[in-house]
């Protein structure tokens, strides 16, 4: 806690200055409320004066205010925050009675009555004061604590010293952060109102930022964060104010003469904060023009990250300006999350198999397993809308794991029925690669189902060089797995990932091949990876084939596995079931 008091010691302080409980309490958390403590002593002895009637405890009005600014809450309109400073409320009241034994009524708690004299009398003579309301102030205090920590960041469930004292100093930048929003968006709210010009919020945050921090470590990635508010610092002039809003999400506003002058703003932003000691840093950015200034901020600020929301699902493009559209995204982003659990429990997801065939003798060498999910009322939903919303709130992995056992068990079935099995791939999402829980996942399904390893292929794609998926892809390949490189070409890191990762099969991306394809010189660097692959023992497939044209460059190359639609569309488990029987009695 360093130098700082903490909020028992302040308002212990404050009493022990004969000031009164709502007062004290209140202006325990004055700084960190961004206020002067002044100010907060004047207004709790307003709200204070109900319990010199044998009203409530003076401790209850205190937290409401602290809460209220906590949670800044002052708008009709945002009925979101009303309803969390309602819901905050109640807890408060509900835990704070618990403490006093069921009373909130200050001549119940001290058991005098000091609206009348000889209350007040007693109250002073009994030294009540320092007996009993330092307990309520104390109680109300630990509980505010922790519920204004659960708001800010995550919890500690460990309870030693340590923890105790870190807690003091999260707690306090926690509140730091909620100052210096506040002030950004007081500043902003001056700006929007000074000006005539235009003004824009623009949001961004660090492309893979979990990675980084995985990689390099959370001190790197703190350090990092210093260097953005550095530079940000000396990059915003006199109209232009910044915020860290949370972990690596800033928002900085902006005044605007003409249009383009965003454009060359977030080109010198994507500079300038380019490259920390030689990492190398993407951002993605959402943009939101002010149209009606008497929009509410945070519906402004809401509209900014909605855009960069929307780049971040975006590959192609980083930079996204708000359109009316996002808000589409934003609820399908919410159907997602709202029915997700659902769809595991009712089986809606369901596992669609793709054919991979051998050119030359026009047999099914295998297929991959791609995931579909069929909503009762939607109708089919694809894995582009919903992957990324999953990726990104971890509930892949259930999915993936479901997707695994299916295979599983489409494997054994053949096996079963004397039907000559053929491997089938899943996809692995780069979500689990960073622990080795699904390690132990595989081997269990293996086990479960007796079949053999190699008729359960892992598709991993390849990404920039990253040292942890290389270890973890190592440790799947001792323990026997085969691994097939995803979307080979559409990275730029490819050939580099060769060298350290440890894959069977190279899977050649759509868009790559495609492009390859349109030019001589193309097919000629295409028939190079062909014979790289050759080299390097490498197993080739050709993804998203789809023409007999691209089928006969293939041949010609010496590419002789192919996976598209030329073929055989992904279809229902069944269908391929059927499918590969017929193809069994061909051989
Ligand atoms: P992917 O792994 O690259 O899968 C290939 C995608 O290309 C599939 O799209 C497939 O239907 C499509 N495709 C195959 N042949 C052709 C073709 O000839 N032409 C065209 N235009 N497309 C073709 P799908 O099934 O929509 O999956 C999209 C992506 O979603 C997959 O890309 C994969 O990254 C992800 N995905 C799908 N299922 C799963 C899953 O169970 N787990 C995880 N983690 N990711 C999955
Ligand atoms: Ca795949
Ligand atoms: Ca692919």
């Amino acid at each position: 806690m360093g130098l700082r008091m903490t909020h028992k010691e302040r308002a212990n302080k404050l009493l022990k200055l004969n000031y009164h409980c709502s007062q004290a309490l209140f202006g325990a958390y004055a700084d960190d409320l961004g206020m002067d403590l002044k100010t907060t002593l004047k207004l709790s002895t307003c709200f204070g004066t109900g319990m010199r009637q044998g009203g409530t405890c003076g401790c209850v009005t205190g937290a409401m205010m602290v809460l209220g600014l906590a949670f800044d809450f002052y708008d009709p309109q945002d009925q979101e925050k009303e309803i969390l400073s309602n819901k905050k409320t109640d807890e408060f009241m509900e835990l704070f009675t618990q403490r006093m034994g069921g009373y909130i009524r200050c001549k119940d708690i001290l058991g005098v009555d000091i609206s009348k004299p000889e209350g007040m009398a007693k109250f002073r003579q009994d030294g009540l004061k320092q007996r009993i309301c330092i307990n309520a102030l104390y109680a109300s205090i630990e509980i505010l604590d922790q519920m204004l920590q659960e708001q800010g960041i995550e919890q500690h469930n460990n309870d030693s010293d340590v923890v105790a004292l870190l807690r003091e100093e999260e707690m306090q930048s926690a509140f730091q952060r909620i100052y210096k929003k506040n002030r950004f968006r007081k500043r902003a709210r001056q700006l929007i109102h000074e000006t005539d010009k235009d003004i824009s919020f623009i949001q961004f945050d660090i492309r893979r930022f979990k990675v980084i921090n995985d990689i390099y470590g959370e001190k790197f990635g703190d350090e990092i964060l210093d260097f953005i508010v550095g530079k940000l610092t000396d990059i915003c002039n006199e109209r232009q104010y910044f915020v860290n809003l949370r972990s690596d999400v800033f928002m900085v506003v902006t005044e605007q003469t003409k249009e383009d002058e965003i454009a060359d703003l977030v080109e010198r932003l994507a500079v300038e904060l380019g490259e920390f000691k030689h990492v190398k840093l993407q951002y993605t950015f959402g943009i939101y023009t002010v149209e009606d200034k008497d929009m509410e901020l945070r519906q402004m600020e809401d509209r900014a990250g909605m855009a960069r929301k929307s780049a971040k699902e975006n590959v192609m493009n980083n930079i996204v300006f708000y359109k009316e559209q996002f808000k589409e995204l934003l609820y399908t982003r919410r159907f997602i999350e709202e029915n997700m659990q659902a769809a595991i429990t009712e089986h809606q997801f369901q596992m669609y198999l793709q054919p991979k065939y051998s050119i030359s003798n026009n047999n099914i060498v295998g297929a991959e397993a791609l995931v579909r999910w069929k909503h009762p009322e939607r109708g089919m939903i694809y894995p582009n809308e919903f992957i990324p919303v999953i990726e990104e709130n971890g509930f892949i992995r259930n999915v993936d794991y479901y997707i695994w056992e299916e295979a599983c068990r489409f494997v054994k079935r053949c096996f079963v029925d004397g039907i000559e099995a053929c491997p089938i791939s899943v996809n692995v999402s780069r979500n689990h690669l960073h622990g080795d829980e699904f390690i132990d996942v595989l081997e269990d399904l293996i086990r479960q189902s007796g079949i053999d390893k190699q008729y359960l292929e892992l598709e991993i794609t390849e990404t920039v060089n990253d040292q942890q998926i290389s270890e973890m892809s190592n440790r799947l390949k001792e323990e026997g797995f085969t691994l097939l490189m995803d979307d080979f070409g559409s990275g730029y890191s490819s050939l580099s990932i060769l060298l350290e990762t440890p894959f069977d099969v190279i899977k050649i991306d759509k868009k790559f091949m495609d492009n390859m394809m349109v030019s001589e010189k193309g097919k000629l660097i295409l028939a190079q990876v062909v014979l790289m692959a050759e080299k390097l023992g490498l197993g080739l497939l050709a993804e998203g084939v789809e023409t007999k044209e691209q089928v006969d460059v293939l041949r010609s190359i010496g590419c002789d596995i192919v996976q598209g639609y030329y073929y055989a569309k992904p279809m229902p488990a069944e269908e391929f079931y059927e499918l590969l029987k017929k193809d069994r009695m061909q051989v």
